[in-house]
């Protein structure tokens, strides 16, 4: 993890309990991080087994305790989109295709927005998923 006070930026941090660059007491902040992670897999486990609610408040649960996390941020666009919740869905995915950086995140916002781009129009019938759950867990410890 990354040091999160501003301006220190120090990188490779997991498990340290204070930041060797700025000082600051990093261990509430790991366990936040923690918690973030764990809801972040949970929700991409609702989200694989098709239960879009319990993902949907996982994923909630685990930006609670981390909002910078884009990667949850973009499970949570997509889980939203396939729940019909298609305005709050674009603004997620609209803030994360405009971060700095051209990260992966943002590539696979952009390429959600651009698959709703394609639609016949507004009240056209849904013709199934056009944003699967992402595969593979990730393992940031
Ligand atoms: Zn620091």
């Amino acid at each position: 993890m990354r040091c999160p006070v501003a301006g220190c930026g120090a990188e490779a941090l997991d498990g340290q309990p204070a930041c060797p660059t700025c000082g600051a007491d990093l261990r509430a902040y790991g366990v936040a991080i923690g918690l973030a992670d764990l809801h972040f897999n949970r929700g991409l486990a609702h989200a694989r087994a098709g239960d879009l609610a319990g993902a949907e408040r996982e994923l909630r649960i685990g930006l609670a305790f981390r909002p910078e996390d884009h990667e949850s941020g973009l499970v949570l666009g997509k889980v939203l989109w396939l729940r019909g919740a298609q305005p709050e869905a674009k603004a997620i995915l609209e803030r994360l295709a405009a971060l700095p950086g051209g990260t992966e995140v943002s590539r696979q916002a952009a390429r959600c927005l651009e698959a709703d781009a394609a639609k016949p129009g507004p009240g056209a019938a849904p013709s199934g998923p056009r944003h699967k759950p992402p595969q593979g867990r990730r393992k940031r410890h």
